[in-house]
């Protein structure tokens, strides 16, 4: 088959007989020929930090100019933080970059244990391991934790890095509808005869900013003696009382067997971390293979992650003030257009009709000076296409005027209701 001829569904089959450069070449004709590449707004260069307005580099003009973002989980504001910083250059200080190798051979320092005892004491849970991203600790979690005779049931809606630790994973593994419960129920009854059943929820999902309904999961796992496994990358550090998470929110924290957190959202930083029993961590310190295989995060990293977590416990003010920033955004979108969001979540997004153009809509975002996510098939179907806003704590009711302004022109300028 010509390579020129094929269309993006083509490429995608991975069994054709085709080289790799001719794969490749067939995806950059058609990115270059489908999407026209000045209205392409992914891999954007922003040459500043990921505050409430950006630098960002203009592929329309080249040039460098400020945008509002409203793209960035630094839900809390804290990625350029004057206090984070400063710790972060006395340890730079101290300990250099990085380590230089994995935690079982070199790269463990007394920093390192003393975040995994404090991230412990966070989730109430015995010990923690920590990872070098919310992807590799999903991988290593789902790889470490499940065997063949193990079963998996996890939410339609989970993350790719969950989905790719199944992927070439001996346990069987069966999705349940997303957020329903009944849909769980049942398929705990089906099946019934492994030897561990784990059952895996995220928190808040990051498409569309809902929660899982976690009681309500904790109590039918146990009814089945199930384990939960809660990704809370986008609850940790936000929603509860004190932050601990999605847990704290539902008073379930007891009732999570393994809980994941990341540090790529609130903390703004890069990192994850799995916290369990003793007996697990140190069981997944040698079987979650992208762990023991993958070298540790910098001590530079480690001191900023303690730094977000000295300002979450000392400053639950930001949060007050994140979740007021998202109620005036919520009051002032509702009566224009149709969205999703978690009032205890940071994410609203927009749905936008199929048979509208979204890229046309990016377009005029970004022309306006908006930086906004659009999430757009094949990541959803085009009936699910939207724009996901992150909120943040350092939006400005400026900031949060003119977005509202953006889109209320935008939906009117194309009709839509
Ligand atoms: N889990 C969930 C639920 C996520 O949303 C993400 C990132 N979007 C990850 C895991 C991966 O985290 P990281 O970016 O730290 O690799």
């Amino acid at each position: 088959m010509a390579a020129e001829n094929l269309n993006l569904k083509e490429i995608l089959i991975r069994d054709r007989n085709l080289s790799l450069l001719q794969k490749a070449t067939a995806f950059s004709e058609f990115l270059h020929k489908n999407t026209q590449l000045e209205r392409n707004f992914y891999f954007r260069i922003i040459d500043s930090p990921a505050a409430n307005r950006v630098m960002a580099q203009d592929v329309l003009s080249g040039k460098t100019r400020e945008m509002y973002m409203f793209g960035s989980n630094n839900y809390l504001g804290l990625a350029n933080h004057p206090y984070v910083r400063e710790k972060v250059a006395r340890v730079c200080k101290k300990y250099g970059t990085g380590l230089g190798g994995p935690p079982s051979l070199n790269g463990y320092t007394s920093l390192h244990r003393a975040l995994e005892e404090r991230l412990s004491a966070f989730k109430k849970k015995e010990d923690t391991l920590l990872f070098s991203s919310g992807y590799a600790a999903n991988i290593g979690l789902v790889n470490g934790m499940t065997d063949r005779r193990d079963l998996c049931l996890y939410d339609d809606y989970s993350h790719a890095s969950f989905y790719d630790g199944l992927k070439g994973n001996k346990c069987k593994s069966v999705s349940f509808e997303h957020n329903n419960v009944d849909h769980l129920e049942a398929a705990l009854e089906k099946y019934d005869s492994y030897v561990n059943t784990f059952v895996a929820v995220e928190g808040v999902y990051s498409m569309d900013g809902d929660m899982a309904p976690l009681d309500q999961v904790c109590q039918v796992a146990k009814r089945h003696n199930a384990m939960v496994v809660l990704d809370d990358a986008h609850g940790t550090g936000l929603v509860g009382k004190n932050g601990r998470g999605t847990a704290e929110h539902f008073g379930v924290e007891e009732d999570i067997d393994i809980v994941l957190g990341t540090f790529s959202k609130v903390f703004a930083l890069n990192g994850a971390f799995v916290s369990s029993e003793k007996p697990i961590i140190d069981y997944l310190r040698y079987f979650a293979r992208s762990y023991m295989f993958s070298a540790s995060l910098p001590p530079v990293c480690i001191a900023a992650i303690d730094a977000v977590m000295d300002l979450i416990e000392d400053e639950p003010q930001r949060r007050n003030t994140l979740y007021e920033n998202v109620q005036y955004t919520v009051d002032a979108l509702k009566d224009h257009v149709t969205f999703a969001c978690s009032p205890d979540a940071a994410i609203i997004a927009i749905r936008v009709p199929a048979r509208v153009n979204i890229r046309e809509l990016a377009y005029e975002f970004h022309c306006k000076g908006i930086f906004i996510n659009s999430i757009e098939y094949p990541a959803v179907s085009v009936h699910q296409q939207r724009f996901r806003i992150s909120m943040m704590a350092t939006h400005t009711k400026e900031d949060i005027n003119y977005l509202v302004d953006v889109i209320k022109h935008i939906w009117d300028r194309h009709g839509i209701s």
